[in-house]
């Protein structure tokens, strides 16, 4: 039971699957694998992915080997799920990969040697994505390793390399020319794995077009609501609500000031509601400058401070004990993120674990 007045976080798992099969729409004919990384952008791996699998979806992607085997126990025997772990093959990390059945995606030539002396010591060949590096330069085996690496083929025959992939540095923004070249240098790489799928596009990649499908798509942000070109987008639903309490009305002259530090002078009388969230609910305080929260309208933030904020409510009707919305359907993921100077990915990250959590169509 939803406590009354507290400041909550609503998990919308239906608007995700609407999410999910905007998305797959996109993507005709190409396997949409969900980026579950980082608990599943900090609205829980558990409940997104268990949600996504009666969706549909068979592949996940996380980052670390701690996710994966999160996610493996969060999803249970009955899902048989494959998950790929971002980081690879990581120091020590075989034998908890193995563990947990996790698939590793290969991120350099270290990696790939690592992985094909662990499998030939073990006599059975690691079933492995590999990434190769097309422009990013983040993670990847560049072009020359990859092609060093299909000619030797002495570590390629102890690989099962069920998936090739590559990352867009570019991607919301489609007419940037990076990605058409990101594209170019993928196609023939890919080609030297003719047996094994191939991904290219996360989620603002799935709408560059049908060439940059590939066999899989890897969608993160569009899944939880951020719009491909970071700006709002129609299509998407919001997954992630924020809503606060108000807990005091003041009303100020013109001249009086807010906050620490007097960090802000009002030059009108102003009528401020005070509202029950802050940094440890996921508001950035650099979102002051642009951001607002949702009252029958947008009200303009004019202070964040650990717990509280206060907001413009101009001449609307307000009440004490009447919630206010800080994200959600109204107050847009990707206007937030773009007010405090970041991306919806971070904005998500940050809700963190103070706000009290509901999950809708939870699984
Ligand atoms: C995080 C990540 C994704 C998902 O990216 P979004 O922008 O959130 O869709 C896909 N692929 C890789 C390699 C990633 O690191």
């Amino acid at each position: 039971m939803p406590s009354p007045a507290a400041t909550r976080l609503t998990i919308d798992l239906d608007a995700l699957a609407h999410n999910f099969h905007v998305l797959r729409a996109h993507a005709p004919g190409a396997e949409a694998a969900p980026v579950v990384k980082a608990d599943g952008y900090g609205l829980g791996a558990g409940p997104v992915a268990r949600r996504l699998w009666a969706e549909g979806a068979r592949s996940f992607f996380v980052a670390r080997l701690q996710e994966g085997e999160a996610l493996r126990a969060a999803l249970g025997p009955e899902r048989a799920a494959t998950i790929l772990v971002l980081d690879g093959l990581t120091a020590g990390a075989g034998a908890r990969l193995a563990q947990a059945r996790l698939t590793p995606v290969l991120a350099g030539l270290p990696q790939v040697q690592a992985a094909a002396a662990l499998a030939a010591a073990a006599g059975a060949p690691m079933a492995c994505a590999l990434h190769i590096d097309t422009g990013m330069n983040r993670s990847g085996l560049t072009a020359v390793e990859t092609h060093a690496l299909v000619q030797g083929r002495d570590l390629l025959r102890h690989l099962d390399v069920h998936l090739v992939m590559s990352h867009l540095g570019s991607a919301p923004t489609p007419s940037d020319q990076r990605n058409g070249a990101q594209l170019e240098r993928f196609g023939p790489l890919r080609a030297l794995f003719p047996e094994s799928r191939a991904s290219l596009a996360a989620s603002a990649g799935i709408f560059l077009g049908e060439a940059y499908r590939f066999e899989q798509v890897r969608p993160g942000i569009s899944l939880y609501g951020g719009g491909p070109e970071e700006t709002p987008d129609p299509r998407l639903k919001a997954v992630a609500k924020l809503e606060a309490p108000i807990l005091d009305i003041r009303n100020l002259a013109a001249g009086e000031m807010v906050g620490y530090g007097s960090a802000v002078v009002v030059e009108r009388p102003t009528r401020l509601a005070i509202v029950g969230a802050g940094y440890a609910d996921g508001v950035v305080r650099a979102g002051r400058r642009g951001g607002y929260a949702w009252l029958r309208g947008r009200r303009p933030l004019v202070i964040v401070t650990m717990d509280l904020i206060a907001i413009d409510l101009g001449d609307a009707p307000a009440g004490v004990g009447e919630m206010v919305e800080l994200l959600g359907p109204n107050a847009l993921l990707d206007d937030q993120a773009a007010a405090a100077g970041t991306v919806a990915h971070e904005c998500l990250v940050r809700l963190g674990g103070r706000a009290e959590r509901v999950y809708i169509g939870e699984i």
